[in-house]
């Protein structure tokens, strides 16, 4: 039991203060379960708990209610619609059996012109509470948001396996057909390597994406120029088969740069697999390099249509894709986190006239070039 001037919002009265508000103040008692007022009732005063809980709840819809908050012995509750002279926004009932002290609005504005003390508690309450419900709305939202990408992900990896288990059932199914001959059986086994392939690229990003923060880079001097050589070599092996040449506009630099081979090769595959998707007749993947004394800009360019505005201002967001059916939208997350661990940065951009260019920078190792 809580007596009225005790409550946290009275605690700063003066006595003279004090006995006026005692003057004004009315006790009530609500049994449990019992409601003390509802939304769209008027906002006629406010309440201090002296004895038992109450529950503050809201409509989210027309059918759901929701619980907001509990308050105890001491604490205050339905000032809101006092302050604002509108009707309430909430409803409140009493959990167990409850006794409150009642101000009337009138009686209350009427104190709090008069004690400065009464409207700074008074504030700092409504400021703590408005802490509170951010703190709570913002935890919501970040669970919301979670529950959102999990959901996504989901879908998209079950949508991704789905493709090449399916053609992996088909195509053993008719292979396995006791007349089956021999050139049959041949290409059903390349067609199904093939969608093994997928599936292992796939579980690849998935992991490379659900590595999340922790950074797994293992950064080694590396003379860039010859660590290029090697990729382009590999990009070729991948893009003539789709008629695509890769060209280098320049020799790279030789220059030495921290990094992890392994992984920053995925990058330049990422990126050389997305000009691909955009150049689905061939075309070229020019690649660009301008070294200075911070680092080696790399640029990636294509002879395709170009980024899709729709696209542009989240390219390198996490699931989002555009204009492919088989997109997951990680490719170009994974790059960005993968760049970023080198202590680089990478961003796009369209050529007038060309196609989509992407380019990062790699800061230098020191002492800088190999000599
Ligand atoms: P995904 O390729 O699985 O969709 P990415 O993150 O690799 O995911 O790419 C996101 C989107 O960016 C692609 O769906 C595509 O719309 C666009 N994009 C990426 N690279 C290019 C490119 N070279 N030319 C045109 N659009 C591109």
């Amino acid at each position: 039991m809580v007596a009225l001037e005790s409550a946290e919002l009275f605690r700063n009265l003066r006595p003279d203060e004090v006995r006026a508000l005692r003057q004004v103040a009315l006790e009530r008692e609500y049994a449990a379960g019992q409601e003390i007022f509802r939304e769209g009732d008027r906002g006629d005063g406010v309440y201090v708990v002296k004895s038992g809980t109450v529950e503050i709840s809201g409509l989210l819809n027309q059918t759901t209610r929701r619980n907001f908050s509990q308050i105890k012995p001491g604490g205050m509750f339905g000032e809101m619609a006092v302050i604002e002279h509108r009707p309430r926004s909430a409803s409140a009932t009493a959990i167990s059996d409850t006794i409150v002290y009642f101000i009337p609005r009138g009686e209350m504005l009427h104190l709090i012109e008069r004690s400065p003390g009464l409207a700074l508690s008074l504030l700092q309450q409504i400021s703590q509470r408005l802490r509170d419900f951010n703190q709570l709305f913002l935890s919501e939202v970040v669970q919301a948001e979670r529950l959102a990408v999990i959901g996504r992900f989901a879908r998209s990896i079950v949508h991704d396996l789905k493709n090449p288990l399916n053609i992996i059932g088909i195509t053993a199914e008719v292979a396995s057909m006791p007349n089956a001959p021999a050139e049959m059986r041949a290409q059903a086994s390349s067609r199904i390597r093939k969608q093994v392939e997928r599936i292992n690229e796939l579980v690849g990003e998935i992991l490379l994406f659900t590595q999340g923060d922790q950074s797994t880079a293992v950064l080694v001097p590396v003379n860039f120029a010859e660590f290029i050589t090697q990729v382009v070599e590999e990009m070729r092996h991948e893009t003539e088969l789709k008629s695509v040449k890769v060209e280098l506009a320049a020799p790279p630099p030789a220059v030495k740069i921290l990094l992890d081979p392994k992984r920053l090769r995925r990058v330049f595959f990422n990126l050389s697999h997305n000009a691909t998707d955009a150049m689905p007749e061939g075309g070229k993947i020019i690649l660009r390099f301008d070294a200075d004394d911070a680092g080696v800009i790399t640029e990636v360019e294509d002879t395709g249509s170009g980024i899709a505005p729709e696209i542009l201002d989240r390219l390198f967001e996490a699931f989002a894709t555009h204009g492919k059916s088989h997109g997951t939208g990680l490719g170009l997350s994974i790059c960005k986190k993968i760049v970023e661990d080198h202590g680089g940065r990478i961003w796009a951009r369209n050529e007038p006239g060309r196609g989509a260019v992407f380019a990062f920078v790699l800061p230098l190792a020191k002492p800088g070039k190999i000599s």
